[in-house]
């Protein structure tokens, strides 16, 4: 282990997604030198983390989830914030709350949800409970919902443009080197192996997600589809979960635009947009398959039926795009950190990213690059 945290290093990352971003920043900050290698472009659209709706949902995820997920949830909403000023990012965030709701029909499923929650962390006691008038307070467009919980401590970060911003802020950064469009076939202490080469580091850090499959013969891939829709007639503010026995799905607000928008194309992070309007991450599938493809008949019906269950103007919504990517899953389902000498791999995060990426790096520089 090198014990000199003064020690500047010359460090590889293998895999510019979610995690390496993240670790980018993070090691950046300590004043080392670094390497990207992708086998996309610098963009980073290849990633899982830009098809990502970005939520930071540390209450509404533990119904499936271990309370670790909600300690680390809990903590990467704190750091969130400071990783997104570094990159310029100031609207890119937001931690106005969460609401969960279901069709008249369907309140037992409010009820399991709440007592799966409470029986997994006591802060859960204090979720608020919301009847029609306070909804409406809420959110004027679920007007047609009876009953919601408020988890009034969750967000999401508007992870398009958080690829878009650090690629930037990368490229401006002299210490920062890129190797976009080369894949790497092994990694090893220290050691990168890509086009017949073997290139040397002082450290090298494994964030390929599903790509780091060659390593960790229990990583899988859970295909996840989602829809962007963009209208002039809704206006959902919060992160909105319905919950359905079989059609579960969010609607994650992208605002309307960025500041530096020019008519309907913003100059700096390259979106563009339709004037006035506004935009929502209507997501997601979970299908156990490593499939890319595009969306499915099956999977556009069920999204988008039940998105215009949550308000019929959904119905003149215009669809602007799709995307499908894999969540990198271990068999539990949950992160996991290797460390070994001038190596570390930090893999399965699966649908928590953005909820963990922050925690989860902290800890694994803790136990690490930094002993
Ligand atoms: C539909 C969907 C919705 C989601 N919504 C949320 C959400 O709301 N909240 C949340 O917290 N999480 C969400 N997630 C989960 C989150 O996106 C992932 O957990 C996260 O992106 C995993 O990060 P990663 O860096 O490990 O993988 P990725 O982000 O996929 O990055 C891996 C990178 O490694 C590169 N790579 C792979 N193999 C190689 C190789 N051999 N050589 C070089 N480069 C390589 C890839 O090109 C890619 O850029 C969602 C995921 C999906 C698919």
């Amino acid at each position: 282990m090198i014990n000199n945290e003064d020690y500047m290093m010359n460090i590889a990352i293998v895999g510019a997604g979610l995690v390496g971003r993240v670790l980018a920043l993070n090691l950046l900050k300590q004043g080392h030198t670094l390497t990207l290698f992708d086998k996309g472009t610098k963009d980073g659209t290849d990633a899982a983390g830009f098809t990502a709706a970005g939520m930071l949902a540390p209450f509404a995820e533990l119904e499936t989830a271990e309370s670790v997920i909600f300690d680390h949830g809990k903590r990467s909403i704190q750091l969130w914030r400071d990783i997104l000023k570094e990159i310029g990012l100031f609207d890119g965030y937001a931690l106005n709350g969460t609401v969960i709701t279901a069709h008249p029909q369907d309140m037992s499923e409010l009820d399991h949800f709440i007592t799966s929650l409470k029986r997994k962390v006591k802060a859960a006691e204090d979720i608020e409970l919301l009847g029609n008038r306070e909804i409406v307070e809420l959110e004027r467009d679920l007007e047609h919902h009876n009953r919601a919980f408020y988890l009034k401590d969750e967000g999401y970060v508007d992870s398009q443009r958080f690829m878009l911003f650090s690629t930037n802020y990368f490229d401006m950064r002299s210490e920062v080197t890129w190797r976009e469009n080369t894949l790497v076939d092994k990694i090893e202490s220290g050691a990168i192996h890509f086009n017949g080469e073997v290139e040397h580091f002082d450290w090298v850090f494994d964030s390929r997600g599903l790509g780091a499959k060659e390593h960790f013969e229990d990583l899988r891939g859970v295909r996840g589809e989602v829809y962007w829709l963009e209208s002039n007639d809704i206006d959902i503010t919060r992160p909105t979960r319905l919950l359905h026995p079989r059609y579960k799905i969010y609607i994650v607000p992208r605002g309307n635009g960025c500041e530096g928008m020019d008519m309907d194309y913003c100059n700096e992070c390259k979106i563009s947009q339709t004037p006035n309007s506004k935009r929502y991450i209507i997501g997601a599938t979970e299908i156990e398959s490593e499939d890319t493809s595009p969306i499915s008949v099956r999977s556009s019906m069920e999204l988008l039926s039940a998105v215009f269950t949550v308000n019929p103007n959904f119905g003149e919504a215009r669809i602007v795009n799709s995307e499908t990517n894999c969540r990198p899953a271990f068999r539990d389902n949950l992160p996991r950190i290797e460390n070994e000498e001038k190596l570390t791999r930090i893999n399965g995060l699966y649908r928590h990213g953005y909820l963990l990426a922050p925690a989860i790096i902290e800890q694994a520089l803790n136990e690490g690059i930094y002993k």
